[in-house]
């Protein structure tokens, strides 16, 4: 019985320590899993740390790397002091010319939009003869400088020392043709050839214009040229905002008298779209030049026969300056008192065209 007790007490203890070892084994089953899992989920973390590691290195590290950078641009920011790095200080009416400063990040400023408008790139358009003061602000710095907006006056001095008998079309386009460049007149009682009155007008209106702040082309400088009507036209077109073709007049009657100023009509076949601006031009030109000559006024005409008018892309008047063929007319238009007033009288209208008052 002892032993077969013994053997009972046995029995139990196994089978305690077989269910012993199951649950130990089922934890550590369980310990494995959890183990895997929080392996899985260290994973996890380490890659979302990593992440973020890699985050703030993106952040932190250029941090680190500019923080030089920002001092020496903080040391350096008195001395990158906000400037104008266009050299020019003009634009011409009509045109547009982008300026630039030598930081980034610009707002613009035109204090008289209506002399000249500035685009947010800086783009400056000449809109009225004058001067505009144009801001340039980057954060707190601001720098000014005025702007000029200027006009190019084209003057074509009428005729040259010799004729040239070829024929041109008289428009773009026209079958019709007339003589390139025809002899002029000349006078009476000063015998002065109508080339040589044209060019020594329009040196001096030249130099009146340059002296009031217009900028001046002149189609020729000497009299032995050979410059056609056509070339003329085209030689103002490329630079000028408004052309000015000087004449005399005349007649076999000689007593006629009087300037007269000549335009595109409206109904013109080439150059319609000028005759109003023209027209304008014509009649400021004429208002100014009898009220400081006192010629006779012939008043303004329409003529669409002109070559050097039908070429043109810019408002255009001839101005017919008086009647060589008349001796007053003429005597005047030779002396040096009468040329001062010719001189005077027509850059006056072409400030008042600009509705420039001084
Ligand atoms: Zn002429």
């Amino acid at each position: 019985m002892r032993r077969s007790k013994w053997l009972a007490l046995l029995s139990v203890i196994l089978v305690l320590g077989l269910a012993v070892t199951g649950v130990l084994t089922a934890k550590l089953y369980a310990a494995d899993e959890t183990a895997a899992t929080g392996a899985a989920t260290g994973a996890a973390v380490e890659t979302a740390v990593e992440t973020e590691a890699a985050g703030v290195a993106d952040t932190e590290t250029p941090a680190l790397v500019s923080t030089p950078v920002t001092t020496e641009e903080e040391e350096a920011e008195p001395v990158e002091k906000l400037k104008f790095t266009t050299k020019s200080k003009e634009v011409q009416l009509g045109k547009s010319k982008t300026f630039k400063v030598n930081l980034s990040g610009v707002k613009w400023k035109s204090s008289k939009p209506k002399v000249a408008s500035v685009s947010k790139n800086g783009k400056i358009t000449g809109k009225k003869i004058g001067t505009t003061k144009i801001t340039a602000t980057v954060g707190d710095q601001k720098v000014s400088i005025n702007v000029k907006v200027y006009a190019i006056i084209g003057i074509d001095a009428g005729h040259q020392s010799r004729a040239n008998l070829n024929m041109e079309p008289i428009g773009p386009g026209s079958s019709e043709k007339k003589i390139k460049v025809s002899g002029g007149t000349s006078g009476v009682s000063s015998h002065i050839a109508e080339y040589v009155l044209t060019l020594d007008i329009a040196k001096a209106l030249k130099a009146e214009l340059k002296d009031r702040g217009y900028k001046v082309v002149l189609t020729r400088n000497r009299h032995d040229v050979d410059i056609s009507n056509v070339e003329r036209a085209k030689k103002l077109n490329k630079k000028c905002n408004i052309a000015i073709r000087l004449h005399a007049d005349g007649s076999t009657n000689s007593s006629i008298k009087g300037a007269s100023a000549l335009y595109p009509g409206r109904d013109n076949k080439y150059v319609a779209n000028l005759s109003d601006e023209s027209k304008k031009l014509s009649d400021a030109l004429m208002k100014c030049y009898i009220s400081e000559t006192g010629l006779n006024n012939r008043g303004l005409y329409v003529r669409n026969d002109l070559t050097g008018t039908n070429w043109s892309t810019i408002p255009v008047s001839l101005i017919e300056m008086g009647y060589m063929t008349n001796s007053s007319d003429d005597r005047y238009m030779a002396s040096a008192d009468g040329r001062k007033a010719m001189v005077k009288g027509l850059a006056d209208g072409v400030d008042a065209y600009y509705g420039v008052s001084r």
